[in-house]
């Protein structure tokens, strides 16, 4: 098969392609409307109209980790840390559902301050509010995501980042590929809701990789894909790199839609961060998630992964108004469900 649109009708039909279709579709450019369209078609099909929001709340910025490219690193001295307390976060939990949020998403960097007994204490308060918890807390021991389990949590996100061993393992010194593997393998084999994603645009990452990445996430039956570009931070190693392209980072999530057509994918914040629309593009290019930030204050803005972070001068309440008002206007509706993934036969 050679033409790039019959490459997207296979994808949209059949919702397998293999390591070089896939990188033919990212390397060629001259159908990118078709590409993105039929994603969003997919879309409406399998998820449909209905766009999930997902609570954010960045809950500590301090990580032992050391990752090249990420502002919350622990070489990283210019950023003032900060960790909010158990009781904190679960007030801020509570503002969520005020809001209107059926699922919270717990974030941080890798900070040892938690205790096993304070992230139970956090998680079983939370799951009384009758929402969905998603934590993305980093790599933990299975006995450690067992306890969250029990404790409620249903759901885990962790990025394998990028599937290309030496290029993971360039990135993030002192990690190892078959330890991020093993953390998604036990996750699965606990019965959570597993998300993993890639960050596009690392340097010396190769269109191959990008292709291996997608073959992997169908490989390991994710149910959520989280997919960003990967924008230069000042206060890092990493910080002259080109960066990751706004447009290839959608094609990346557009295949990925072709080819898991029933999972949960979403318009990234990175994505907003270089195109202003950016994740409004991306719910009409195959997502149907978002994560609006429900963190206060001055934490917004120290919880930096990267430079031009949208809306850190505003309140949880205007962005739930502003993303609700955004998705109306593309016809769009904000589920009252708790969005877990519903597996269709294909
Ligand atoms: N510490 C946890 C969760 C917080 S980091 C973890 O690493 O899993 C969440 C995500 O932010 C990472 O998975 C990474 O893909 C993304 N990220 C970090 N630095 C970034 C950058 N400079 N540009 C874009 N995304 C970045
Ligand atoms: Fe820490 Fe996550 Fe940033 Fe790596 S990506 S330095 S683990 S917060």
């Amino acid at each position: 098969m050679n033409n790039i649109l019959d490459l997207i009708r296979k994808a949209e039909q059949t919702h397998i392609l293999d390591k070089n279709e896939i990188v033919r579709l990212l390397e060629d450019n001259s159908c990118n409307e078709e590409l993105f369209n039929a994603a969003d078609s997919i879309r409406k099909k399998y998820v449909g109209d209905e766009v999930h929001l997902r609570g954010l709340i960045e809950f500590s910025n301090i990580c032992k980790r050391n990752c090249l490219y990420c502002g919350l690193r622990s070489s990283n001295s210019n950023v003032r840390r900060y960790r909010l307390t158990p009781d904190e976060i679960i007030d801020l939990a509570k503002k969520a559902v005020d809001y209107g949020y059926k699922t919270i998403v717990m974030q941080s960097g890798e900070d040892e301050y938690y205790t096993l007994d304070m992230m139970k204490y956090i998680i079983y308060n939370i799951k009384k509010l009758d929402v969905a918890l998603t934590l993305s807390i980093g790599e933990k021991t299975i006995e450690e995501y067992k306890e969250y389990k029990d404790a409620g949590a249903d759901r885990y996100l962790i990025r394998i980042e990028t599937t290309d061993k030496k290029l993971y393992e360039d990135m993030d010194p002192g990690m190892s590929h078959e330890e991020r593997m093993r953390c998604l393998s036990d996750l699965r084999s606990l019965g959570y809701e597993v998300g993993t994603g890639c960050l596009v645009g690392l340097p010396g990452q190769t269109i191959e990789s990008l292709a291996n990445d997608i073959l992997f996430f169908k490989e390991i039956e994710a149910d959520m894909i989280g997919i960003g570009p990967f924008i230069p931070n000042e206060d890092t190693p990493l910080k002259d790199a080109k960066g990751g392209d706004f447009t290839l980072s959608l094609k990346v999530m557009a295949i990925t839609r072709l080819l898991m057509p029933d999972i949960n994918i979403p318009a990234t914040t990175a994505m907003e961060s270089l195109n202003k629309n950016g994740r409004i593009i991306a719910l009409k290019s195959g997502a149907n998630v978002v994560m609006p930030n429900v963190t206060e204050g001055e934490y917004r803005k120290l919880y930096a992964l990267y430079p031009g972070k949208i809306c850190t001068g505003d309140t949880p309440a205007h962005c739930r108004g502003c993303i609700t008002g955004k998705i109306k206007s593309i016809g769009r509706v904000v589920s009252e469900a708790k969005g877990f993934r519903v597996k269709v036969n294909m």
